[in-house]
């Protein structure tokens, strides 16, 4: 060993030492955080799916694919992370001696080839990311950047390292290369060969560009280390255990759509007729009342703003970004941690738990952070501003997109159920809707025996459960489909289109109530769980005798059908069901309906949040679409997994919408530039914000928004009055 490589072992050895020390302890700091968290038991289960999904949602980079070249890009950088550590590894024995390899593999021309390919790749990913982090920077002229409010600094810092680590990978092969130590041929390594050819004959080359990059990755540990809220660095260990333990393993997209997570107190589901606010937890007060998964879920977050770039809310100039929201959580649990794990906190009553002396040495900004309202606005020193929590649309866009499967909108229906069910603190014009609720079962208010009044006027008869026993289809109208007149016509349309069919089919009639999905996107589980039970022992009644695939419910809601198919199981409700897009779709494509006039003028389809995203249904309406009118649909520029929202969920139907551009506005705006002269729709909100989108436009005349079903019965029955455009206002 000469003088040199004594020096650069030296160097090495005591950089690496300290840069694992800080590592460990960050580690240890992180583990501390997230175990603050509450206990998620069901976490655990399905450990072959969980591992199965990790592997290929890793490996495979399926969510991140969706970006085109970002997530190609990110790929080879990840690849080259993972190979390229063994790079690192090998510069530890480059400093001892700079003909040194690692034992065994490093002698494999494999090996060479493999790491000089992931070397190239990576070197070009890294470039094509960091343009593209450049070219989207917050602070170009025009346009909103998804890195909006991310830590730049952090996301140039890890790119520059990365460029780095890999260009003195090339010049430690390049100093061999110039000196004659290199054992793989140049076809293996012809970019390691090139640069040998121009670099000094310097024995002591490699050793000393080995050195450089210890020094550069240990660099990165310690920042890292010394930043545990990082998670642009963080996420490339975190994202591991962050997919494994996602809410649903099997699901392909979207871990955290569909059903949401029933409210829960020390992990176990809330039994309302026994909880007691003094003693269980209902919803999430402060940030330790998160899960541990909530909290692994913040510290993960790379700040990518994939999510803030398809946010509804965002996007119209509200102040919530689901980015700023995790990353607000996660800096608050960081902050306050210290005195958490000193024993603070409030118990159920709001009692201090920890005592003075716990307290007496902690750091006056973790008591101060402790001291936070979790929801409060700035004035009051609040964590998320209400404006931010009561924004959301629950559209489920932010988990759509996330590449690290963060379950944004389970967060914030847990904040807003404390808010709702302890505080009573809420946009007030709500309160109208939960009272109609809890009051008439529907959340306009309207007599519960005015249910069945669609039904007038049809030239069938519309048979009731308990009438008839041997239905195939109970349908589900929904109280929009009820109450509300643009969607009365969408009920009368499958009503027709059933009939026309000869599906066996039977309402309810009287005995149906709301599903209880305003109520429980609102936070108000309370009043959901009133709702679904009686629904729920109502269904069973109804299906008495029959087996969950004869159970076959069909809804035109898509909120209906999302809450009666994924969260009425919870309640021990095990249906089939279908929405009536599929329905019909399935009835075209047997020939049980047959389209025979097609509509013309262009038609464009607005997806749906609960139907596309959170139940992955795009293909029936766009089948039957297909079917019924002239020439093909006409996509808008978001549609399917990326559709934009109306503005009309998680209970935005009742609130009022103060900030910003109106959503449906903007939806309307990109539908109308498609020049279709219809919008066909498959919700009855949609309906209700789409049409008063493109009236407030003045442009009711010239664009139609109607639903599907009604799109398909024009084509079916021509000859049938239409009943006029679904542009009525709403009904009581
Ligand atoms: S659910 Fe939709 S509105 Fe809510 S934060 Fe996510 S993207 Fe924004
Ligand atoms: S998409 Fe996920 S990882 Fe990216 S900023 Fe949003 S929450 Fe964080």
């Amino acid at each position: 060993m000469g003088s040199v490589q004594i020096v650069t072992t030296i160097l090495a050895a005591a950089i690496t030492a300290v840069a694992v020390w800080l590592a460990v302890r960050a580690v240890m700091k992180m583990t501390a955080v997230i175990r603050l968290g509450q206990p998620a038991p069901e976490r655990f289960s399905d450990k072959g799916a969980r591992t199965k999904t990790m592997l290929v949602e890793t490996a495979g980079h399926t969510r991140m694919l969706k970006w085109g070249v970002v997530g190609a890009a990110h790929w080879f950088v990840m690849v080259g992370f993972i190979v390229l550590s063994l790079l690192v590894l090998e510069a530890y024995f480059e400093v001892v001696t700079p003909t040194g390899g690692l034992p065994i593999i490093g002698h494999w021309t494999i090996f060479g080839l493999a790491t000089e390919i992931i070397t190239v790749l990576g070197l070009i990913g890294i470039l094509v990311l960091m343009v593209i982090r450049l070219r989207n920077r917050p602070t170009r002229p025009g346009g909103r950047s998804r890195f909006t409010g991310s830590t730049m600094w952090q996301g140039y810092f890890v790119e520059w390292i990365v460029l780095l680590v890999l260009i003195f990978g090339l010049l430690i092969r390049g100093f061999k290369v110039a000196t004659d130590h290199f054992e793989y041929p140049f076809w293996a390594t012809p970019v390691s060969h090139a640069v040998g050819a121009v670099l000094p004959d310097w024995s002591d080359g490699a050793s000393v560009a080995a050195l450089i990059k210890i020094a550069i990755s240990m660099t990165w540990l310690i920042v890292i280390s010394l930043n545990v809220t990082m998670g642009v660095a963080w996420h490339r260990f975190l994202a591991f255990p962050n997919i494994f333990f996602k809410r649903e393993p099997a699901k392909p997209a979207g871990s955290g759509l569909g059903a949401l997570r029933p409210m829960t107190s020390q992990g176990k589901p809330l039994d309302f007729e026994e909880a007691d606010p003094e003693k269980d937890q209902f919803g999430v007060a402060h940030v330790e009342q998160f899960s541990w998964k909530g909290l692994l879920d913040f510290s993960t977050c790379t700040e990518c703003g994939r999510c803030q770039s398809q946010c509804p809310a965002w996007n119209t100039g509200k102040p919530l970004s689901p980015k700023l929201l995790v990353l607000s959580l996660r800096d608050h649990a960081y902050a306050k941690a210290p005195y958490l794990l000193a024993g603070g906190g409030k118990d159920l009553t709001g009692e201090e738990k920890a005592t003075q002396a716990q307290l007496a040495h902690l750091d006056v900004l973790a008591l101060a952070e402790a001291d936070k309202p979790l929801i409060g606005t700035a004035e009051e020193g609040g964590v998320i501003d209400p404006d931010v929590l009561w924004s959301c649309t629950t559209c489920g866009a932010c988990v759509e997109q996330c590449p690290v499967d963060i379950e944004h909108v389970d967060h914030i229906v847990d904040m807003r159920r404390y808010q709702v069910l302890i505080e009573s603190s809420f946009p007030s014009e709500a309160g109208v809707m939960l009272r109609n609720l809890e009051n008439k079962g529907n959340p306009w208010g309207a007599p519960q025996n005015t249910r069945e009044d669609w039904t007038k006027g049809l030239d069938f008869e519309v048979p009731r459960v308990g009438e008839v026993d041997d239905f195939e289809y109970l349908f589900w109208v929904g109280c929009a489909g009820a109450f509300e007149d643009r969607a009365k016509k969408t009920t009368r349309a499958v009503a027709t289109l059933l009939n026309e069919a000869g599906v066996k089919f039977a309402i309810l009639g009287e005995g149906e109530t709301c599903s209880g999905d305003p109520a429980r996107r609102i936070g108000n589980e309370f009043v959901f769980q009133m709702l679904a039970q009686q629904n729920v022992e109502t269904l069973n009644e109804a299906f008495d005798g029959r087996e969950k695939a004869k159970r076959k419910i069909v809804a035109t809601c898509p909120h209906c059908f999302n809450t009666l198919g994924n969260e009425y199981g919870q309640l021990g409700g095990e249906f089939e069901v279908v929405h009536h897009t599929q329905l019909l779709a399935h009835l075209v494509a047997t020939g049980k309906l047959t389209p025979v006039q097609p509509v013309d003028g262009g038609v464009t389809y607005h997806d749906p949040c609960y139907l596309g995203r959170h139940n992955r249904v795009f293909a029936a309406p766009r089948e039957v679409l297909g079917d019924a009118i002239a020439g093909d649909l006409t996509e808008m520029p978001r549609n399917s997994e990326r559709s934009f929202c109306c503005g009309a969920g998680g209970a935005r139907m009742w609130m009022e919408e103060k900030i910003g551009k109106r959503i449906n506005v903007d939806r309307v705006e990109e539908a109308m530039a498609t020049g279709a002269k219809t919008v066909a729709v498959g919700c009855p909100f949609c309906s209700t914000m789409l049409s008063d989108g493109v009236n407030g436009k003045g442009a009711g005349e010239q664009v139609e928004v109607i639903d599907v079903a009604s799109v398909l019965l024009r084509s079916v029955k021509p000859e049938q009055p239409q009943g006029g455009k679904e542009t009525a206002p709403i009904g009581g």
